[in-house]
């Protein structure tokens, strides 16, 4: 059975101290699911589009194994849309504006196929609608959740809601800071693993993510990048390589997730290079293992 993912699907107007993109492909489910279909397929994804969505794009997620029939096109309406402009500090970015448009009114429909999936991905979009996709599935096993600042500041009441029904919940350090409303990143991970998740993924940027199990933790390390072009999407990258493994080989023992959280950092190291998606668009199994094993050899010491 596929792995289904559920989120935002955009055009981003993105601008960085180096250049700017416009109309450029984004959305957590697009990032996502491009990141999962390295390792794992087929990739069936529930969204909404407006009929401003360029056509090309639907055909290159095809082509890496995305199953559209959960996609919704409305016709006459807009697609999402959402504008940032990143600081010298690539790490930080204003937000300059999230146009919901078709969002504003979806309600997830799950194809009768997608009912039956038991690994799924709560991309980046409003708790409300991930609750409504969470209540139409039969028998759920695995399920990661994302979420940002935006919906932890507007959505708080429900997204405590979601968290009570996920396995594992990955967010980064400002946004664990704000949902736990504590400054230190560990007492942080103890307050938020009380509101449901099994584990929990602090992501720290460029400086590595940190996995929180029960008595356990697990941190990362990032792999130093030279060329960082635009960040967008790192997070979803993140999700969709951690998911996207652990969907393939169905091993959930801490050694295979701490395994997962670095094929999701690899994944985000590429997505980081170019700008949109396209760090994600054209990769090779092989540049997936040489970087694994650089992020090994980054590691270990004795
Ligand atoms: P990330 O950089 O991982 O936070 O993800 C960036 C992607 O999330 C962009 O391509 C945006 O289109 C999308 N995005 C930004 N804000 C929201 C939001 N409030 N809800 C859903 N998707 C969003």
């Amino acid at each position: 059975m596929g792995l289904l993912i559920v989120g935002s699907i955009g055009l981003d107007d993105i601008e960085t101290p180096f250049d700017k993109v416009q109309n450029a492909l984004g959305g957590s489910t697009t990032y996502i699911s491009l990141a999962a279909s390295y390792f794992t397929g087929p990739i069936e994804i529930v969204g909404i589009v407006g009929d401003d969505f360029p056509k090309e794009h639907m055909k290159m997620l095809e082509d890496h194994n995305v199953d559209l029939e959960g996609l919704e096109i409305v016709e006459g309406a807009k697609t999402f849309r959402y504008g940032c402009k990143y600081h010298y500090d690539l790490n930080v970015r204003d937000s300059l504006y999230t146009h919901l448009n078709v969002f504003e009114k979806f309600n997830p429909q799950l194809p009768d196929k997608s009912k039956k999936s038991s690994y799924i991905i709560l991309g980046n979009i409003a708790p409300k609608l991930q609750l409504s996709v969470l209540d139409q599935l039969q028998n759920p096993k695995f399920v990661v959740c994302d979420t940002m600042n935006f919906w932890i500041n507007g959505a708080m009441e429900d997204l405590l809601k979601v968290l009570k029904r996920v396995n594992v919940l990955i967010i980064n350090d400002s946004e664990a800071r704000l949902l736990s409303n504590e400054p230190n990143l560990i007492k942080a991970a103890h307050k938020i693993s009380k509101m449901g998740p099994e584990y929990l993924i602090i992501k720290k940027g460029e400086h590595g993510a940190l996995l929180f199990g029960a008595e356990t933790v697990f941190s990362a390390p990032a792999y130093p990048m030279e060329n960082i072009f635009d960040p967008t999407g790192a997070g979803d990258a993140f999700a969709g390589g951690f998911t996207g493994y652990l969907h393939k080989n169905r091993d959930f023992s801490f050694d295979n997730l701490k395994r997962a959280v670095v094929y999701g950092s690899i994944m985000a190291s590429f997505c980081v290079e170019k700008f949109s998606t396209k760090g994600l668009e054209n990769l090779s199994p092989l540049e997936i293992r040489n970087r694994f094993i650089e992020f090994r050899e980054l590691s270990s010491f004795s």
